[in-house]
């Protein structure tokens, strides 16, 4: 599992920054990551996150994607176990090389090609009812995998692997130039074996001695119960294949959870606000009401004399925890609304309560008519508030 940055943070650049300025960051960020020049143990990691970033914003297609939808591959993977992605090539991990190459300059330099695949990335939407029970969902998507025809080894029947004789294996080449300021060498790729120290005599036609051709697959990924927008999921082996049977590289599936109608998600718990007649707030209730998982009911009691924007927490009804068997809370956002079809016989019980309160506690003072005004826009904010499709809870009540 890691948790994946905003892109946009990754490369230190302010939402609407323009192309100049993104690629300036990624140069200079690309400059002082690179792996060649920097030994530190996790630049390789921020190095291909710096990458992954760049290839998505200097997209303006992904971008855009990326800017609406937080997924550079558009709105796709959501309400289907079966996810086609074949437009991720060359996207996520997968356009890292073509970068790499364009800004070093014709790969890493005097070092051999790089015959290992890459990794690649996808972006994976589910809801958060399947984060919290967990999901398994098939994902399609184009990778360069091995060659069926040769079984990956790039040769035809009867061909063989041998060491290139241009270069005796090392995969590069030492050139020898005479100029007016003497004689210049410069070390270069292969250009017999590409860099790989090795030529077959007889390649597979399939895939021109590569031993990886284009295809359309799928793979089925476990997505644990409790996961969090933006972890991922590594899958060995599934990304691009190597050159000639060369390890391949891994799938990293990261996960965004979209956001949902009736639960808020805070770490391990659950916010869902519940609407109470007032009279039901004073006298306090029962309530109960669907929960994250199919079929649960969870049951909340509010207290007598409960207020507005008050909280109650019920405990382990909540998501549940990564790895783990138990669960956070259910937080209960309690929203009072004050009845406006109170039929004539109860206006007089409620006229009856009033004057009873008023013996108890006393003479109402002058300020009666204040109090009622404040309580008549309490009750239409409540109403205002009520008719909003999307419901937000009430900040900072009392807990
Ligand atoms: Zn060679
Ligand atoms: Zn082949």
């Amino acid at each position: 599992m890691e948790s994946q940055r905003d892109y946009y943070e990754v490369l230190g650049v302010a939402r609407d920054a323009d192309q100049r300025t993104i690629k300036r960051a990624f140069l200079k960020l690309a400059r002082t990551l690179h792996p060649d020049v920097n030994k530190e143990p996790d630049a390789e990691a921020r190095f291909k996150e710096v990458n992954e970033a760049y290839s998505v914003l200097s997209d303006e297609r992904k971008r855009a994607n990326y800017d609406q939808y937080g997924n550079p591959n558009g709105p796709a993977g959501f309400g289907s176990d079966f996810v086609d992605m074949s437009d991720i090539f060359g996207g996520g991990f997968g356009g890292m090389s073509d970068i790499f190459e364009s800004f070093f300059g014709g790969g890493r330099g005097a070092q051999a090609a790089r015959t290992r695949g890459r990794d690649m990335g996808i972006t994976l939407r589910i809801s958060l009812a399947e984060a919290a029970s967990g999901v398994s969902k098939t994902i399609a998507y184009d990778r360069l995998a091995p060659c069926d025809d040769c079984d990956g080894k790039g040769v035809a029947e009867g061909g063989h692997e041998t060491t290139c004789s241009r270069c005796h294996g090392t995969g590069r080449v030492v050139e020898v130039q005479r100029t007016i300021f003497g004689q210049m060498q410069s070390q270069t790729v292969c250009p017999t074996c590409h860099g790989s120290g090795r030529v077959v005599d007889n390649p597979c036609d399939t895939c021109q001695g590569e031993g990886r051709t284009p295809s359309h697959e799928t793979v089925r990924v476990e997505v644990p119960a409790g996961i969090f927008s933006g972890q991922s999921i590594r899958i060995n082996g599934r990304g691009e294949a190597g050159v000639r049977g060369d390890t391949s590289g891994d799938l990293v599936v990261t996960v965004q959870v979209v956001e949902d109608e009736r639960f808020e998600r805070q770490g391990d718990d659950l916010i869902h606000i519940v609407e109470i007649d007032a009279i039901d707030a004073m006298l306090g209730c029962d309530v109960e009401f669907e929960g994250i998982l199919e079929g649960e009911l969870v049951a909340a009691r509010i207290p007598k004399g409960c207020q507005y924007g008050e909280q109650i927490f019920v405990d382990g009804r909540g998501m549940p925890r990564l790895g783990s068997n138990s669960r956070g809370r259910m937080v209960v956002v309690v929203r009072i609304v004050v009845p406006d079809d109170i039929a004539d016989e109860e206006e007089l019980l409620l006229r009856r309560v009033r004057d009873l309160r008023s013996e108890t506690h006393g003479a109402r003072s002058e300020s009666t008519n204040d109090q009622q005004s404040a309580s008549q826009q309490r009750s239409a904010k409540a109403r205002s508030t009520k008719s909003r499709p999307r419901k937000r809870p009430f900040r900072g009540g009392k807990k």
